[in-house]
């Protein structure tokens, strides 16, 4: 019998690769992935033949949880990502790239999209210059976005950036360490995302 492990972990496992959902203990070998642990149950460590509605609610709740967002909230994306330009399932990833919070984790000053969201809502973050804290508030090419706060808090994020400093770096901000900073080059488009997001599963389940 495998050890139990949380839902998050259970979401790599699932899918058989690190999502990096649960920060600074995804880069330890305390990682489920890492420890190759399996959920609980009969069906822990077999694949299941699911239906195509099932794979499709899957994927939905898998990207849900990735960003930390609810069922309303990613209604609203779908039906916005659906008006714009292009691919539906490219504009919704798109747009839920650009939320404030995962700008943040993004940048490399928290070490994971829950951390970046409690910097949002405790005021830490400014984005050209104000603050904002608002987690979904969406950044558009040029915005300059800074976490800053108590000497207390920018150590704590200067900490964060050191640990994962070797992490591959997000192409369309462009970040400066030293000041806590990062402005956003561009839009992040579908090729930023290096995720294993299957988007036409969910952009199916909508069109039923
Ligand atoms: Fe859990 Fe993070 Fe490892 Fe995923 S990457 S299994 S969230 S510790």
């Amino acid at each position: 019998m495998g050890r139990y492990i949380g839902s998050v972990c259970r979401l790599c496992r699932r899918e058989r690769m690190k999502l990096f959902l649960k920060g600074a203990r995804c880069y330890t070998p305390k990682c489920a992935v890492e420890r190759r642990e399996y959920v609980p149950g009969m069906h822990g460590q077999s694949r299941q033949k699911l239906s195509d509605y099932a794979l499709q609610l899957r994927e939905k709740q898998k990207v849900k949880r990735i960003y930390g967002v609810l069922e309303k909230q990613f209604k609203f994306y779908f039906r916005k990502a659906g008006r714009a330009k292009g691919m539906t399932g490219s504009a919704l990833l798109s747009l839920l790239e650009r939320r404030l919070d995962n700008v943040v984790y993004r940048m490399g000053v928290a070490a994971s999209r829950n951390e970046a969201r409690q910097g949002v809502r405790h005021g830490h973050i400014t984005v050209n210059g104000r603050p904002v804290n608002i987690p979904s508030f969406p950044v558009k090419a040029g915005d300059v976005v800074c976490a800053g706060g108590t000497e207390k808090i920018k150590e704590r994020f200067k900490a964060v950036l050191e640990q994962f400093k070797d992490q591959k770096k997000t192409e369309w901000l462009e970040v400066d360490p030293q000041k806590l900073r990062a402005a956003v080059k561009r839009l992040p488009g579908r090729e930023d995302i290096q995720m294993p997001i299957q988007e036409q599963l969910i952009v199916e389940l909508y069109s039923k």
